[in-house]
This record gives C-alpha cells, structure tokens and sequence, in this order.
C-alpha cells in the first residue's frame, strides 16, 4: 500500500520534468516509449526523418543471439529474450523465419560444438540438422556444407518496428519533431537546461527548455555530446550491405564461425540482404560504400547461398554502427553492448549519452536508460515496456495526416 502510494505520488513528479531526447532512430523510440509510459514529459528531436540514421539501414535481422552467443552470453542471453518480448507487443514488425548456420569448413565443423554449447548456456534453442534435412526446410542453402544448425533467429521491419513505438509514445502524450536538429545543449554551468533547435521547415531557431536532456544520436553522438563541450568515447563503425533482387532464402542464413564480413544472408520482403563489412570513421555523414565491399560481400554470400551469386543485383548501401569506446583495431574488438554515460561524472548533471545496442534489443535501451534516469532521480516508477503491446505503425501516420 505504501509502495503503491509512493509511485502515485513519483508519477505526479514525473510528471513536472520535461526530457528532450536526441535523435530518432530505434532507441529514441524505445527511450521515449518507456519514460512517456512512467509519466514523464517528453518531447523527441530528430534532424531528419524518423529512423533517418542507421536504425532505417540495417539488414532487419531479428537476432536470436546466436551470433554473440560465444563471445559475449550477456548480450546473446538479452537478444534471446527481446525475441520473445517483441513477438508478444510487436508482432505486426516481426517475421519469425528462424535461422540456419552452415558449417562450410573443417575449422566450422570444429567451432560447432562451441557454438551449440554456448547457444545452450545462453538458453538459446539450437539442433543440428544433417545437410539433408537443412535442405528440406531451406532448399536454396549451399548443399556442399558439412551440416546446418537450427536457431531462433528472424527478420523485423527496420522502419515499422520504431514506429510502433513513435505511434504509442505519441498516443501517450510524447511530442515528436522531425527535421529538427540540436545545434546546441544549453546548461546552467552544472546541469542542462535545454536545447537549442533549429526546424528545417520554417528555418525558425528555438530555445527548448528541460530538466533532463538525452543523446540518443546514435554514430552522431559525440558530435552531440561536443555540443555540450563534452568528449564522449564513441567509435562510428561502417559496414556495407547489398541486396539482390528475389527472395532467395526465407530464413536467415549464416555462417557457423566466429561473427566476420559476408557473414549472413537475411530475406527482406522480395529481396535478400547481405551483410555486412566493418571500419572506422570520424565523420557518419561522409561514409562511402566501397565497391570491392559489393563483389566481397556477393562472393562470400553465394557460399552460403549458391543463387545469389547470378542474382540481379537492386541495391548497395553502408550505415554506421555507434560502437561505444574507442578503437583503432578495425572496430570488430569493440562490444555491441549498450553503455549509458550519466555526464554528472564529467561536470555536467540531468546530461545522458547513449551508446551501442542493436536493433533487435531496443526496447531493452529504453528501459536501460530510463532505469537509470529513475534511479538518479530518486523515484521508483518500473518499467513496463515488456507487458505493453504497441499500437500498430499506421497509427503514426493516422495521426499526422
Ligand atoms: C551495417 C549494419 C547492420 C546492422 N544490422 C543489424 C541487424 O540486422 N539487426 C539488428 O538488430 N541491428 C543491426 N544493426 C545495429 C542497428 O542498426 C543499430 O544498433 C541501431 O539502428 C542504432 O539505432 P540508434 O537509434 O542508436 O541510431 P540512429 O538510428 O542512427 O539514430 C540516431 C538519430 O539521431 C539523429 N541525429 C543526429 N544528430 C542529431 C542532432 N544534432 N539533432 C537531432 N537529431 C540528430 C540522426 O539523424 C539519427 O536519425 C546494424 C548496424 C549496422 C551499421
């Protein structure tokens, strides 16, 4: 009864404090989804068009986790369980195609059983399938592979699956701005106290007031952390992916080694997308695709996929991965786990950078982050993000029209 009160009484204070979050891809959907759930004012600035940034240019594929799965249990074990979380609020986004790793090589044959064990211990479900029968789920597979292991993976709607959580956020009282950018994080000297915007539709500049401010500006966020004169370490990491015309293969197909470049072939409505390449840059907004990255990433998916190698190819393009840290090795060595900077630590308070993550596992940003903004904030208002089926993409446009 006391608890209950006291989160009646921290949803009328939530109430009072207005947060302006940077950037709207995937996890300034979910970060907004999630506090507008707790009771917060929240207001969602995005330079662009929504899902504009990397969130609106990757393959799609929905990951069981069975790609970290040997590196990293944590981030395999919370793929896992996003997986099922989104199945049940997000159906619409989802297609649960499920997922065949071949083994091509004696060195894969080998890093089988470590897959398999690591999939397990991550409550991955997983079986070997001989080649045969991965044929007779899968027929457009490489035939020549040594055997195929079966896992839960899928593909989502890169675009639709934000915008459920834009259209629920929105349906809850958030305020969305597109083609807004933040030139500048105000602060008080201690603590931020707003942004300042311009709107790329009537050239107006605006101060926006707030008591909390949130980077979610993904590969762009230390240029928008440097606008509050703060250093974040971030490592914007390219890759390229290329679609072929046809749907060759409707279930995702991978390959059974340790997560490297032409790696996976993910159906997408009537095309197939493969992916992906790896590098580093300074500046997302100059990235090029590199043409060897194109006849690489063919050649390396016709192994897994035998077709796409004559397929007409439809389409090339790179987005940049916002890895958090820094590193000069390529950017393989740096975790895809999600970091949240408090920047109380660099000086200035109600200040957030958020890094890292993957699409699959958005929801689960969003509540990361606004766990940790109730926690600094002293109220106990929990998450429920998890139990809260989302409105359906169309409701956003419904709304704007
Ligand atoms: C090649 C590649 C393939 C991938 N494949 C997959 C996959 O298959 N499955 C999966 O789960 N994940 C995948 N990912 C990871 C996933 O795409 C990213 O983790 C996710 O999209 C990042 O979303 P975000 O919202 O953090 O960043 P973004 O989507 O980039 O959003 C940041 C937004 O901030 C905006 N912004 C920047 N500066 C400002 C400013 N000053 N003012 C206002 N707005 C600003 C940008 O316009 C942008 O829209 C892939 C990533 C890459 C690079």
């Amino acid at each position: 009864m006391g608890s209950d009160r006291r989160r009646a009484g921290d949803a009328g204070r939530a109430a009072d404090i207005r947060v302006v979050i940077i950037g709207g891809g995937g996890t300034g959907a979910a970060i907004l989804h999630d506090l507008t759930l707790r009771g917060f004012a929240c207001t969602m600035v995005e330079r662009g068009e929504l899902t504009s940034g990397t969130t609106g240019r990757h393959h799609g594929q929905l990951h069981s986790g069975a790609r970290y799965a040997v590196g990293d249990e944590e981030i395999a074990r919370e793929c896992m369980d996003e997986v099922r979380i989104l199945g049940r609020i997000a159906p619409e986004s989802i297609e649960m195609n499920y997922g065949l790793f071949l083994a091509l090589s004696e060195n894969d044959v080998t890093y089988g059983d470590t897959f398999q064990e690591a999939c397990s211990a991550a409550g991955i479900p997983n079986r070997r399938l001989s080649i045969e029968e991965a044929l007779r789920h899968e027929p457009a597979i490489n035939p020549q592979a040594h055997f195929a292991v079966l896992v839960p993976d899928g593909t989502l709607d890169a675009y639709r699956l934000p915008l459920q959580f834009f259209a629920t956020a929105v349906a809850n009282g958030a305020d969305v701005r597109s083609f807004t950018e933040v030139l500048s994080v105000e602060s008080s000297g201690v603590a931020a106290t707003g942004v300042t915007v311009i709107d790329y539709r009537t050239r107006r500049k605006e101060r926006v007031p707030a008591d909390v401010v949130i980077n979610a500006a993904g590969p762009w966020g230390g240029q928008v952390a440097g606008r509050a004169g703060i250093d974040l370490p971030i490592t914007p990491a390219p890759g390229t992916m290329v679609a072929v015309k046809g749907r060759l293969c409707n279930m995702v197909v991978s390959h059974l080694h340790p997560p490297g470049d032409g790696d996976i072939v993910v159906p997408q409505r009537r095309l197939s997308v493969v992916g992906t390449t790896q590098w580093e840059t300074d500046d997302p907004d100059r990235i090029r695709t590199p043409e060897g990255d194109i006849r690489s990433l063919i050649r390396r998916g016709g192994e897994l996929v035998p077709t796409l190698a004559d397929a007409e190819f439809h389409a090339a393009w790179t987005a940049a991965r916002p890895l958090a840290g820094r590193s000069s090795a390529g950017g393989r060595a740096l975790s895809r786990d999600l970091e949240v900077y408090a920047h109380a630590a660099d000086g200035l308070d109600n200040f957030y950078s958020v890094i890292g993550g993957k699409a699959t596992v958005l929801r689960a940003m969003g509540q990361a982050v606004s766990d940790i903004l109730c926690s600094d904030l002293d109220l106990n208002l929990p998450c429920t993000t998890a139990t809260t089926p989302l409105l359906s993409h169309r409701h956003y446009f419904r709304r704007a029209s």
